[in-house]
Formats: C-alpha cells, sequence, structure tokens
C-alpha cells in the first residue's frame, strides 16, 4: 500500500529507507499485522542496488536524452543492467502488495525520542510531517566513500555510483570516460559502461592488485561466496575482451581541466606516469555505511579498522545501544544487498518480539539470518583487504578540496592539526568544513583520516562530526508546515558517543 502523505501519524515500527534491508523489516513486521510506516527519498522502492527497478521492468527498452550523454535506448535494460538488478522484484512486489504504510519522496531529517516512542520527521513535496512509532528501524543504507583527490570538484568527474544511477533512472551513460579507485562497484560499473555501447577509455586501479595474505586468510569463507567471486572473475574478462586499457598500483592522481575535466594524470605500478585524455571521469572508493541518522541520534558508535570505517555497535538482532531503535543492512556497516534483506528481517522479527508480538515460531529463520549476515560481514572482510581505500596508502594533496559545500582545501585542515585541533569538530569551528548543505557527509571521514594521519594518532582516536538536525536542508516554509501536525516534544537520546571533541 502506497500513501501519498502519511494520513496516520503513529505506527507500532517506522522503518527508514526502502532498500533491500527496509523492504524486507516493513513486509515482515506487516505479515505479522503489526501497524508499519516505512519512509524513503526515493520516488519509488528499491534502495540503491534496486533504483528504478520498478519502472525499468526486464523487457522495457531504457530511454535516454542525448547530449554529452549517450542515449542508451534500444537496448534491453536486462541487457546493460544484468540480471543481478531485477533479482530485487520479489522483494519490491512483496511490499507492494504488503500492508505497508509506505510513503515515497519522503526525506526524513529528523529522529528523536518522546519518552518510550521515536519520532520521525520528513519532507515531502515541500511539506513537513512528524510521525511518532514505539520502534524505529534505520535501514538508511550505504553511501560511495568520497575519494577527494585534486580536480574531483570540476564538472564532467562524477562517482561511479551516481553514474549508475544515471544509467539505471535515465538510461543515460557516455564513452571517452575514464574510472579511477577500487572496489567491485567500479568493475560492476565499468562493465555496465561497456553493455551500453559506451566503453571506457581506461579503468585505472588504485589498488596494487592481489593481496596475497588477504586470500590465504578469507578465502575459506569467501568460498562460500563462490558466486560474487565467479562474477567478479566474469567482471574482469568482460573488461579485458573488450579492450579497455587497465592499470594499477595508481598514486599522485590528478583529474586535469580548467572549466571541466580533460584528462587524468597518475603514476602506476613500477613509477610510469600515464596521462590520459577524457570528457568524464567517474571516482570510486569502496562504499561505507550512511550513518547520519545513527550519529544524530548519539547512538554507540566503533571504528573498523579493517574497513576503516566508523559502524554503529549493535547487537544479534540488530539493535543499537537505544534498545527501541534497530539499524538494519549496510548502514550497519556494509554486508551487501542480500544479506541486507536477511538483517531487515532479523530487525523486524526483534523489534516484533520487544512490542509483544509472538515470534517463537521464527527462532529457526532467526539464526539463519544471524548466520547469514555474520558470513556476509566476513565476505566483506575479504573484500576490503582486496580493495584498500586510497587514503588508506596516500595522502591527500595540499591543493584538493576536501568540503565541497565551503571549499576547504586539505592543506587549511592540515594547518589546524599545526594550530592544536585535535577532532573534527575544532576544525568545523576554524574552516566551516562540514558546516555546508551536505552536513559533513562527504567531507567528515576524510577530515578525520587527515587529522589521524597529520597527528600520528590511530584514525580510532580521532572521532566524527557531531551530527545535527536538520540532517539535510529544509526550507523555512517546510518548517512551518509542520504547525499542521500535531505538535510532539521530540529530545535526543543521551546515550554516550565516543571519541567526540566537541565536548
Ligand atoms: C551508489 C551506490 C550504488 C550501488 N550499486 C550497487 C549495485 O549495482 N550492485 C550491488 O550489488 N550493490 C550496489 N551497491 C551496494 C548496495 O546498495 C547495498 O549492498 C544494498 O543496497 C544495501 O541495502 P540497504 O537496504 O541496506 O540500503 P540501500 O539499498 O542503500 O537503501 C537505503 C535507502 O535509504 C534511503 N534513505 C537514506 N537516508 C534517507 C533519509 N534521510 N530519508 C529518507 N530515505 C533515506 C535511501 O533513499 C535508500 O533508498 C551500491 C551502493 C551505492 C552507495
Amino acid at each position: 500500500m502506497t500513501a501519498n502523505a502519511a494520513a496516520d501519524s503513529s505506527f507500532e515500527l517506522i522503518v527508514i529507507g526502502a532498500g533491500p534491508a527496509g523492504m524486507a523489516a516493513a513486509t515482515t513486521a506487516a505479515d505479522f499485522g503489526c501497524s508499519v510506516c516505512l519512509l524513503d527519498e526515493q520516488p519509488t522502492a528499491g534502495g540503491q542496488i534496486y533504483r528504478s527497478l520498478s519502472r525499468a521492468g526486464p523487457t522495457n527498452r531504457v530511454n535516454g536524452d542525448s547530449g554529452a550523454w549517450k542515449n542508451t535506448a534500444g537496448k534491453q535494460a536486462i541487457e546493460i543492467l544484468g540480471k543481478a538488478y531485477f533479482s530485487g522484484l520479489p522483494l519490491i512486489e512483496k511490499l507492494s502488495a504488503a500492508n505497508v504504510h509506505t510513503v515515497h519522496g519522503a526525506c526524513v531529517w529528523h529522529v528523536g525520542l518522546n519518552g518510550e516512542d521515536g519520532v520521525v520527521t520528513y519532507s515531502r513535496q515541500q511539506h513537513a510531517s512528524r510521525i511518532s512509532g514505539r520502534h524505529i528501524i534505520i535501514a538508511s543504507g550505504a553511501m560511495e566513500r568520497p575519494m577527494p583527490l585534486p580536480g574531483w570538484t570540476l564538472p564532467g568527474v562524477l562517482t561511479a555510483g551516481a553514474g549508475q544511477i544515471l544509467l539505471k533512472t535515465d538510461g543515460l551513460a557516455t564513452d571517452n570516460s575514464v574510472l579511477i579507485g577500487t572496489g567491485p562497484l567500479l568493475y560492476y560499473f565499468a562493465t555496465q559502461l561497456i553493455r551500453s555501447g559506451c566503453k571506457p577509455k581506461a579503468l585505472i586501479d588504485t589498488g596494487n592488485g592481489v593481496n596475497r595474505t588477504a586470500i590465504r586468510e578469507l578465502l575459506p569463507v569467501a568460498l562460500h561466496y563462490y558466486r560474487p567471486l565467479l562474477t567478479g572473475l566474469s567482471m574482469l574478462s568482460q573488461i579485458k575482451r573488450a579492450g579497455v586499457n587497465c592499470y594499477s598500483g595508481a598514486s599522485a592522481i590528478e583529474i586535469l581541466g580548467d572549466s571541466r575535466a580533460s584528462g587524468v594524470r597518475c603514476h602506476y605500478t613500477g613509477g610510469k606516469q600515464i596521462n590520459i585524455d577524457c570528457d568524464f571521469v567517474f571516482m570510486h572508493d569502496g562504499v561505507i555505511p550512511n550513518t547520519h541518522i545513527s550519529r544524530s541520534l548519539q547512538l554507540r558508535h566503533q571504528w573498523n579498522s579493517v574497513h576503516h570505517y566508523h559502524e554503529p555497535a549493535i547487537n544479534d538482532g540488530a539493535v543499537s545501544s537505544q534498545s527501541n531503535i534497530s539499524i538494519a543492512g549496510d548502514g550497519s556497516g556494509i554486508i551487501g544487498a542480500e544479506a541486507s534483506a536477511q538483517h531487515g528481517k532479523l530487525a523486524s522479527l526483534t523489534a516484533l518480539k520487544s512490542l509483544g508480538y509472538d515470534t517463537e515460531g521464527q527462532s529457526k529463520n532467526r539464526q539463519r539470518q544471524i548466520n547469514a549476515v555474520g558470513r556476509a560481514r566476513q565476505f566483506q572482510r575479504f573484500l576490503a583487504r582486496l580493495y584498500p581505500p586510497l587514503i588508506t596508502t596516500e595522502p591527500v594533496a595540499d591543493n584538493t578540496i576536501v568540503c565541497r559545500c565551503e571549499q576547504v582545501t586539505a592543506a587549511e585542515i592540515k594547518r589546524c592539526v599545526e594550530l592544536g585541533c585535535t577532532g573534527p569538530n575544532q576544525t568545523k569551528a576554524y574552516t566551516r568544513c562540514g558546516m555546508g548543505p551536505c552536513q559533513g557527509r562527504y567531507c567528515g571521514l576524510t577530515v578525520a583520516n587527515i587529522i589521524a594521519r597529520e597527528s600520528n594518532l590511530p584514525a580510532e582516536t580521532i572521532g566524527t562530526f557531531r551530527v545535527r538536525s536538520p540532517l539535510k536542508p529544509v526550507t523555512i516554509a517546510e518548517l512551518a508546515s509542520l504547525a499542521d501536525t500535531p505538535p510532539t516534544h521530540t529530545q535526543m537520546t543521551t546515550a554516550t558517543h565516543t571519541n567526540d571533541d566537541s565536548r
């Protein structure tokens, strides 16, 4: 059931995010007769991986506009995006048939607590609404790790994820591009570009090829995931067969151009330099959990030294340090789409139990889900070792813009460290970095990494930006429209937030 606006304002369960985790959580709860509201800022369900899937359809043609971007109309969507994209259809169909109050286009910008209840405020079509729920599941997924390089703010530079969004939503692809970075999504996107008839000019991997130690240590777990491994090998062979120039061990990367990207220069294995002309650059440095909502609630988070990111601390049932708030899917630490759906179900069953539903009959499923999620986390550790992020191997060059919103460079952050800054919140006060429209979502991790490197301190001791609502930009009119919603006194949780330098 899809709602135009939330007619009811009170639910037993609120799920934020309609990706695999959120869809599975919401439909599992609905199966038990629980009143559940599912919110997502996208116009259709599917999350990142199955974005726009309900509009694409397996036999539809991908339509697109022309201009700099090539119209891929005439090709079957399945031909370009691959079968894996369409494997999300059953989840989406189940959701549309379920008794779930689903609000699409709902951008959540505040989550708080009112006594025992969670309170969620969101905007939709310039109107803000506030709803309450006895339990909240945050399934806000992942985002791409920022990859700050000289020139990365030039027009013509996109992340691989953004390029993939254009392909999924509008059937747009472009040739004369160079792909740089590392991680499975970079290779996946390269094959999608090839299949859309837009072969990239080059793929420049910042990694150094096969990490034999990772393979030896984690191969037994990885073999459980032989299907994605085989997919990976098939992607490599497609890229090779297409004749894409591939380089590895890239360092000192610069994106060239005055008013827009015109090329890439870097060194690659053996210290050799390359200079490639291109019109578009797609960057990717892996994915990290989107923790903006969980951090705004000051839930407990921990540093994951294998993945090099902060993740929320949750128990086996996906419950956070606040008993009526759970975190499922990639937002809890990267686990991939299949395990995210399992994790969503698991989070839902745990929440249902605490809401008083009889979930005894599900105990076998619950154990299966816990095991599946555990294996997925180990597989992701394997991938993290194979594809280490650039920030772990190379310092950010001084002239690189770190905070795109406030145009703060790496040199300015380094200067803050010289002046005695010990954490991201102090640099915010000195330079305004993290204070723009993205609220530090894209620069936070980079700022923390620069501080750690410059002050020679372990990354886990540096902390994160303190996140405050509104999490996304809201207009005065949207704030004023809240007067139409019954008043609810909201307050933030008081759970401890580790390593916060702002106190
Ligand atoms: C750009 C990108 C592209 C990806 N492409 C692929 C791919 O092609 N293949 C693959 O195997 N994996 C891909 N991944 C990884 C994949 O997305 C995940 O493993 C999987 O989708 C995780 O499922 P999830 O339900 O946890 O989160 P997601 O699928 O990420 O869903 C999270 C949902 O939460 C919503 N949301 C977040 N914040 C808010 C808010 N404040 N208000 C309202 N809604 C909110 C988002 O709109 C989104 O729909 C991609 C990841 C990214 C970041």
